[in-house]
């Protein structure tokens, strides 16, 4: 199903095109397949979905150690909707190493699952993949990378195809792999005072440990040793709770089904997509190569 170089490969991150991390995953990466590196040109970490839409961007060519990449003048999401439409066709991208793990709610704040999520909107498979925010030497982790792409990325196992987005976290020395769910129960962001060289009062953003994580979760898996593998999805609807609302406390819905069956009309259409610009744009970048975008 490949062309015959094999699967097209984007690498990016969101700790700039010269974290070694970056090098290690696509080093691992180039066994799979054809690798482009494209990443930011600086550190973009905890930028999550954030795109640039009020400047143009630059493409520029430049090397880590013996690989050849580009690095952008923007966010991580930027390099991977860039990045594509550069290369033109990609078959799945991989987002890391990022040096620190990306578990619970730091999906949110995560430009490394960004890129990731971008690549999604654009109907592409994607892996985020975190290491320990210390790790020095990556060749510990590579075994564990290359079997996370051999799980995921190998052609005889049809239904592991289905986890478009898909959030790995990789402690020390791992003792195996587990699919994990999200931590949601415990939120690690703390605001910590301080004062500047003037004595005026500052504040830290930074995070506390978090105690008791349930069983099953990314952070549980982390904790226990234990690479995580959470398959993610960007529709974030609570079914549950629609449900419930529509039962419970219905508003027009009946009549609207009535008077506006269907899509909407055209001009409808296209005047709330001006009412959304330039914001709309994450969703309307799309690769000349890509015609059925699952989100
Ligand atoms: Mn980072």
């Amino acid at each position: 199903m490949h062309s015959p170089e094999g699967m097209r490969i984007l690498v990016s991150n969101d700790d700039g095109v010269y974290s070694p991390g970056i090098a290690a995953l696509a080093e691992v990466a180039s066994e799979f397949g054809t690798v482009r590196v494209v990443a930011p040109e600086v550190e973009r970490s905890s930028t999550g979905h954030a795109i640039t839409a009020s400047r143009p961007l630059s493409y520029r060519a430049t090397r880590i150690g013996s690989l050849s990449a580009y690095r952008v003048n923007g966010t991580p999401a930027d390099c991977v909707a860039l990045g594509t439409h550069q290369w033109g066709k990609v078959d799945v991208v991989l987002s890391g190493l990022n040096l620190g793990f990306n578990l619970g709610h730091a999906i949110w704040h995560s430009g490394t699952v960004a890129a990731a999520k971008q690549a999604t909107l654009l109907g592409l498979r994607a892996i985020a993949l975190s290491v320990p925010a210390g790790a020095e030497t990556f060749d510990q982790f590579k075994p564990w990378v290359r079997q996370v792409l051999r799980t995921v990325l190998t052609d005889d196992a049809p239904a592991l195809m289905a986890p478009t987005l898909l959030n790995v976290n990789i402690p020390h020395n791992p003792r195996g792999l587990v699919w994990t769910r999200v931590s949601v129960r415990h939120y690690d962001g703390q605001i910590v005072p301080t004062t500047d060289p003037l004595g005026r009062e500052m504040f830290w953003f930074t995070v506390a440990p978090v105690k008791g994580t349930d069983e099953g979760t990314d952070r549980w898996a982390v904790e226990q040793g234990w690479v995580s593998l959470t398959p993610l999805r960007l529709d974030l609807t609570d079914e549950t709770q629609l449900a419930n609302v529509r039962t419970l406390v219905p508003l027009d819905e009946q009549v609207a089904a009535v008077i506006s069956p269907g899509p909407a009309p055209v001009e409808a259409a296209k005047a709330v997509q001006e009412d959304e610009a330039p914001h709309a744009m994450t969703g309307a970048v799309h690769s000349p190569t890509i015609s059925d975008p699952k989100v």
